[in-house]
């Protein structure tokens, strides 16, 4: 299948290159040089702009880090919406239903379809296609789509109503979320009263406290003080941010998202956006006087 695919970073990057090694043909489009380079390598072919990618493929897909940048390659001047062949949008970030429906209204009326398609799993589950994939939109389209999506994931078509997809993505993020501040202040508090961090991670993965920041980010990227998981924390606040206006819209006010909001924010505030999410602990750690893991352990400040 001829596929266009913009946006080829930490996830986009590794799903081009299964979609490449599938047998699709690839055309590429990133405001990185170096990210579409490494694709033309692979046996991708590189286009100027976004509507160049929807002039060359009646499928584009799009990988992208802000709601800004989905909402202006998809619709803006030199845009998907522009292109001739296009005919759908496969939109694999996280937007928001608001900003899906919005995207899906606007390409609606130049006869593009936007399929809602978000993405969990992180750059593991990227490089190995094990992502989970929630797609809304028309189910037809879908179908369209399904087996190039198959290569990225494993597939869950949640609905057709436009933006589905993304409350679903929303709801797993809040709570990937939630894992890795909660996480942080159960192991803050252990190593403080004297406990060796690791050990609490290996208890708490034999028990039922066993979340996904306890199974893959400490072992992987906490205790051993790399903090390279590979999500920015920038893109995990704007998903926590994202999930919370979504409660509001529903007319709902939710205690632990507030206050995983609250912390969240103190972490981009402190760490910075680029930093990654896994540095989450450090603003908890800082509060408590102790640091987690690391060559020595647990070391009490
Ligand atoms: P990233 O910042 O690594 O990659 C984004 C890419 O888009 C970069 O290569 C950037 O150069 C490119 N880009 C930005 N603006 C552009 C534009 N206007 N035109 C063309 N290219 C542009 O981000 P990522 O971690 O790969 O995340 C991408 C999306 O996937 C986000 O919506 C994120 O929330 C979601 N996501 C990320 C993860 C993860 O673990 N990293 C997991 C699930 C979902």
């Amino acid at each position: 299948m001829e596929i266009g695919f913009i946006g080829l970073g930490k996830m986009g990057f590794p799903m081009a290159r299964r979609l490449i090694e599938a047998g699709h043909q690839l055309t590429v489009f990133d405001t990185r040089e170096e990210a579409v380079e490494a694709l033309l390598a692979l046996g991708a072919q590189a286009a100027s702009s976004p509507k160049a990618v929807a002039d060359r493929t009646e499928t584009v897909m799009a990988s992208l880090p802000s709601l800004q940048a989905s909402l202006e390659v998809a619709t803006g001047q030199d845009g998907v919406i522009e292109g001739e062949r296009v005919r759908r949008f496969v939109d694999l970030s996280t937007v928001g239903s608001r900003m899906a429906v919005r995207i899906f209204d606007l390409l609606k009326q130049r006869n593009i379809v936007q399929i809602d398609s978000p993405v969990s799993g992180g750059v593991g589950g990227a490089e190995k296609g094990t992502l989970a994939v929630m797609v809304s939109g028309p189910r037809t389209e879908f179908e369209a789509v399904r087996p190039a999506l198959a290569v990225i994931g494993k597939l869950f078509f949640i609905g057709e109503k436009p933006g589905s997809g993304q409350t679903m993505k929303l709801a797993n993020n809040f709570l990937s979320a939630t894992a890795m501040v909660a996480t942080s202040e159960a192991v803050v508090m252990g190593v403080k009263a004297g406990l060796d961090p690791k050990i609490m991670i290996d208890v708490i993965n034999a028990g039922s406290g066993m979340n996904t920041a306890s199974r893959d980010k400490f072992p992987r990227s906490v205790l051993p003080r790399s903090f390279d998981f590979g999500f920015a924390t920038g893109l995990m606040v704007k998903d926590v941010r994202l999930a919370l206006e979504e409660m509001k819209q529903l007319g709902l006010s939710m205690e632990v998202a507030e206050a995983v909001a609250r912390l969240w924010e103190v972490v981009i505030r402190e760490e910075g956006a680029e930093s990654d999410f896994t540095a989450a602990i450090k603003p908890i750690e800082k509060q408590a006087g102790v640091i987690v893991g690391g060559s020595g352990g647990a070391i009490a400040k």
